[in-house]
């Protein structure tokens, strides 16, 4: 087995026992050189339906530990080019790596046999969703794996109806399909300023576990991580501010075209 894993735990993780994959977040310019020395510049936008949280994203920004720390992001960026250029090799070696006994719970130790999915970044398209769901299948008993997610409208059309028993998912807020959500039925977690204004809002810490977020209470609430001057209130509720004054701009554009007509 290698020991570059794909797999790897920052300080918080490793306290909870919790092993991760990551991505680097949101929109990513990736330079590729050719042989002959030429260089192209290609765009990926990791996180297509992030909204808000891109403003406050914990991964993004100068003082992030995802951007500070050259080997931390070096990590991630190689991460995605696998995922991208060389899928199914990604696709075989993830199943390999998680036949290491590393990854199986063991009490003792302090290691739950969870695997979250992104620290950063999301499903960013059908194809790469689909690989983690083929994962995921194969993966050996005694794992199971989480994530939060803002591709609603792909997680209802590709895994909510062909979910892996040892997946569990949660929907995240802040995002363009935050509106999608369904704060009744759906489990989904949503980022605010304070503890104070997280509780008020009827959500539950995950702070003192991450899996809280998947087996705690269904409305999960985190905190920002450090102070961020954009966030004045949670990710959800910018975000539907956010929302309604753009259907309320859409309207009045709608109005003075049909008074010019
Ligand atoms: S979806 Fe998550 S990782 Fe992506 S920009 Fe938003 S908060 Fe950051």
């Amino acid at each position: 087995m290698a020991t570059n894993w794909l797999l790897s735990q920052n300080e918080r993780m490793k306290k909870q026992g919790i092993f991760s994959w990551t991505l680097p977040a949101w929109v990513v310019r990736l330079t590729d050189e050719a042989p002959d020395g030429t260089t192209t510049v290609r765009t990926v936008n990791v996180c297509p339906s992030a909204g808000v949280c891109a403003k406050a994203c914990y991964a993004l920004g100068a003082d992030s530990g995802y951007i500070r720390f050259p080997a931390a992001r070096a990590r991630h960026l190689r991460n995605l080019r696998m995922v991208l250029d060389t899928p199914l090799l990604w696709r075989e070696q993830m199943a390999a790596e998680l036949r290491h006994p590393r990854y199986q719970p063991d009490h003792a130790k302090g290691r739950l046999g969870h695997i979250r999915i992104h620290d950063a970044g999301d499903f960013f398209d059908d194809s790469y969703t689909r690989m983690w769901l083929e994962i995921m299948k194969g993966a050996p008993r005694g794992l199971t794996f989480y994530a939060y997610t803002k591709q609603v409208s792909r997680f209802r059309r590709l895994v909510e109806t062909n979910q892996p028993a040892n997946f569990k998912f949660v929907y995240s807020k802040g995002g363009k399909e935050d509106h999608l959500i369904d704060p009744v039925r759906d489990r989904h977690a949503d980022v605010f300023p304070t503890l104070a204004e997280l509780e008020a809002a009827g959500y539950s810490s995950q702070a003192a576990s991450d899996v809280l977020a998947i087996y705690g209470p269904p409305r999960v609430g985190m905190t920002v991580n450090r102070p961020r001057k954009h966030l004045t209130a949670s990710f959800g509720q910018l975000q539907e501010q956010q929302d309604a004054e753009a259907a309320a701009r859409r309207t009045r554009q709608q109005a003075k075209a049909r008074t010019r007509r």
